[in-house]
């Protein structure tokens, strides 16, 4: 029997299980240390952080993740070691009459340890980019990533400690039962990506402790094409959206909701955006990607079951490859348009006008994005306005992410809390309310202490 890092050697699982809630532990007391709380320990962190990704580019981006992720990365610790003291500094807000010479202030401060777990589609970016807002708000933090993208979670596990503070920032890698043992955990945050039901698995384990919890989830995202748009451009940027990563982003624009009379133009737009891309065979492109493991290989080919594809449909299950795939006249409560896609298949569903297209969006589950394609200033107003979704891009898919100046998040089933940028540091503080009064002036004070006026007017 012996121990390497946080995990006890010996077959047995009880001991290894045991190790992990030690790292839990080890965490809580070095944060009861203070030593995550001083500003220029938080800055050298996260330089650390981008040190990692610099030296390590090349074996980070070897497997399943695309260079656009560390980038978006890259972006947010820069942000943040550039405004951590900004952020940080106590916030002076309005007074009343009665605390007009008190100091009145809010004040960021860390909540203590967090829990990332991660998800598997852009696994560095799911991991990181709350880390860095947990390291900048001072907290400590256990990362947990997805044991499906299985490379960059032993990676991740391999360089953290190298560059982080080890007992602050541990890595636990495993599957279910490991993050069900840390789940039974107490912690400060959650902060959870992923699908619905693994959230409120999540959501129940955190009320037990009440621990608060950031759940960033999924959902259906319609994309919304007006006729009157260009096509040529408003199918390019849906086919990028749509089929980066295979169509495993979360905010991939899920289906198409048109007109019948502009339904043909599109499957034509996608078709030659498809061929621009990818070539004639996009099997054999280095840009178009594959599905994560062979039981989403089975649910998405599951999914396409009875339908005959517009464009695509082919497949090759010992590659885990699905063509760029798109569906027309999907009627609207067909299985494709109950679940999230999370695959390359794109239905499109006629609707007969804008009304129409706003009542259907509205009667299912708040989406995590909608896209909305239209030169018509009224339609783009009228979209805003009558629907609900975590976020909105207009003429264009999945941009409003890239923002670091906008909060990510979902509403209702797409997820709950907000990140990125100024927005993580917010979400992993807690924001005290400060009031700071002198001794004097007590007379001030009078009427508020028993007994009350009437009384004192009687004596
Ligand atoms: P996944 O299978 O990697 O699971 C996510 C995490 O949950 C993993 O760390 C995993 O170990 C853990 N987990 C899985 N089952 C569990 C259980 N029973 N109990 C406790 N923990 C468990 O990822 P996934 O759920 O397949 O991810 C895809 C979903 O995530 C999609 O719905 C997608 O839209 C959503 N997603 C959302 C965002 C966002 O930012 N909102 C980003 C990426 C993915």
């Amino acid at each position: 029997l012996y121990c390497r890092g946080e995990v006890w050697w010996s077959g047995d699982r009880y001991l290894y299980l045991y190790c992990k809630m030690q790292v839990v532990q080890r965490a809580r007391e070095t944060f009861l240390t203070r030593r995550s709380r001083p500003l220029e320990f938080r800055v050298q962190q996260l330089k650390s952080l981008q040190r990692m990704i610099t030296d390590r580019q090349g074996e980070i981006a070897t497997y399943d993740t695309p260079l656009l992720e560390l980038i978006g990365l890259e972006n947010e610790i820069s942000l943040a070691v550039s405004k951590l003291a900004q952020w940080d500094a106590p916030r002076p807000v309005e007074k009343s009459l009665l605390t007009i010479s008190d100091q009145v202030y809010i004040q960021p401060e860390p909540l203590g340890v967090v829990l990332i777990i991660g998800a598997w589609n852009y696994p560095w970016a799911l991991t990181l980019q709350p880390l860095v807002g947990a390291i900048a708000a001072g907290n400590a933090a256990v990362v947990k990533p997805s044991e499906l993208s299985e490379y960059s979670a032993s990676l991740l596990k391999a360089l953290l400690p190298r560059y982080l503070d080890q007992e602050l920032y541990p890595v636990v890698c495993g599957g279910v039962s490991e993050t069900q043992e840390l789940l039974r955990q107490r912690f400060d945050h959650i902060f959870y990506t992923g699908n619905s039901t693994v959230g409120k698995l999540v959501m129940e384990a955190a009320a037990r402790h009440l621990t608060p919890v950031t759940l960033e989830l999924g959902g259906k995202s319609p994309c919304y094409i007006d006729k009157d748009v260009d096509l040529r451009v408003a199918c390019r940027r849906i086919t990028w959206g749509k089929f980066v990563n295979c169509g495993q982003t979360c905010i991939a624009p899920d289906y198409i909701l048109c007109e019948p009379s502009i339904q043909n133009r599109v499957v034509e737009g996608i078709r030659q955006t498809l061929l621009e891309f990818y070539g004639p065979d996009p099997k054999s492109s280095p840009d178009y990607g594959r599905i994560i493991n062979q039981r989403h290989f089975n649910r998405v080919m599951a999914l396409l079951d009875g339908y005959t594809a517009a464009l695509g449909g082919q497949s090759d299950s010992s590659q885990r490859y699905i063509a760029p795939t798109v569906v027309k006249d999907v009627p609207p409560y067909a299985r494709l348009m109950q679940e999230e896609i999370f695959g390359p298949l794109l239905p499109i569903v006629t609707i007969s006008d804008v009304d129409d297209a706003i009542h259907f969006i509205s009667e299912r589950e708040k989406p995590l994005a909608i896209y909305v394609f239209s030169s018509n200033k009224k339609v783009i107003k009228r979209m805003l306005a009558e629907t609900t979704s975590g976020g909105v891009t207009v003429n264009d898919v999945m941009m409003h992410y890239t923002l670091n100046s906008l909060p990510f998040g979902g509403v209702g089933q797409s997820g709950t809390g907000r990140y990125h940028g100024k927005h993580t540091f917010d979400q992993f503080s807690h924001h005290r309310a400060c009031l700071v009064k002198s001794l004097g002036m007590e007379r001030v004070n009078m009427p508020r202490y028993p007994p009350q006026n009437h009384q004192k007017a009687r004596r």
